[in-house]
């Protein structure tokens, strides 16, 4: 069986002209794809794959981050199709009321491109702000497979993944106010609101973790990562309630954002699986022996998806 990753689906929005995005005519044309070629597998099939670590042939989607789009263009289509997804929420945004940094990057990005803003984030960096000894290891890593031009890719690289956490958010503080003076004004867009991820849920869709604060959990102390966990899991319950799956995705996703620790700390925590993202279906051995690290494919991976045809949904 297959899982499927989208972030933004959305349709174009001319005041943000670098975004990228899944427009949602392509997102229905993919969603025929899947029905045609593979079909869907419904929530109870899903969870019994689960419970008795057997795939069966067909297509599970995932949508992560929590964005707008999910309320108000997903979940029309998959109720309309009879269709269960699952949600990955970061829960930051609901206690700081602001948009998380990788969104903030996305925003600044999306409207000025990645000239603009990778020449106003050297304006501000400097060398004691980048932690050297990750840049070997996450250079092949990251961003290897995306169309970006190399400003975009530069900027993502940098403020995700070499800069100090210690340096990040501030670096990002001060882009924001030079280019979204408004920022506050921009969340009630962004994320879904309490209300409408309780309707979500009571809408048959699946809602997991997604952290609280959206990290390289691969960067953090194994402590700081179960604060992560624990206290995101409790936010999500104490917005839906409980839920009958208990479901936990990596943020930015790939072998290295995570540890053999990460995994084990979440099987402590209860949590049923948790997706990473690996181009290959998900199989028997991976339900039985390393449901903490499930296979999760791309939508770009697939037709309609292709960055020829349209703008591609980033991979963070
Ligand atoms: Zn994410």
């Amino acid at each position: 069986m297959k899982a499927i990753m989208y972030h933004y689906v959305r349709p174009d929005n001319h005041s943000i002209p670098y975004f990228r995005h899944l427009h949602v005519d392509n997102f229905v044309k993919q969603l025929d794809y899947f029905e045609n070629e593979f079909g869907f597998i419904s929530r109870m099939d899903f969870q019994e794959c689960i419970s008795l670590a057997e795939p069966i042939k067909g297509v599970v989607l995932t949508f992560d981050d929590g964005f707008k789009d999910h309320y108000q263009y997903v979940l029309p289509e998959l109720l309309k199709r009879d269709l269960f997804g699952i949600f990955y929420i970061p829960t930051s945004p609901f206690i700081t009321g602001k948009l998380i940094d990788v969104h903030r990057i996305h925003m600044l990005i999306g409207k000025y491109g990645g000239n603009t803003i990778s020449d106003a984030m050297q304006r501000i960096l400097t060398k004691d702000m980048l932690s050297l000894e990750r840049v070997k290891e996450f250079q092949s890593e990251t961003y290897s497979r995306q169309n970006n031009d190399s400003s975009t890719n530069y900027v993502k690289r940098m403020l995700n993944y070499f800069i100090d956490y210690r340096y990040r958010e501030n670096v990002i503080d001060r882009l924001m106010s030079d280019f979204y003076p408004k920022e506050s004004d921009l969340i009630h867009d962004f994320y879904m609101t309490k209300s409408e991820l309780k309707h979500m849920h009571n809408s048959g869709m699946v809602l997991g973790s997604h952290t609280v604060n959206h990290p390289v959990m691969s960067k953090l102390s194994i402590e700081y990562q179960e604060r992560e966990v624990v206290q995101s899991f409790d936010m999500l319950e104490s917005i839906i309630g409980k839920s009958t799956i208990k479901t936990f995705c990596y943020p930015y996703g790939g072998f290295h954002t995570f540890t053999s620790q990460t995994e084990r700390l979440l099987e402590k925590n209860g949590c049923h699986f948790s997706f990473n993202v690996e181009s290959r279906d998900i199989n028997q051995e991976d339900l039985a022996n390393r449901r903490q690290a499930l296979p999760r494919f791309d939508c770009n991976e697939f037709p309609h998806g292709s960055s020829m045809e349209y703008r591609s949904g980033p991979r963070e």
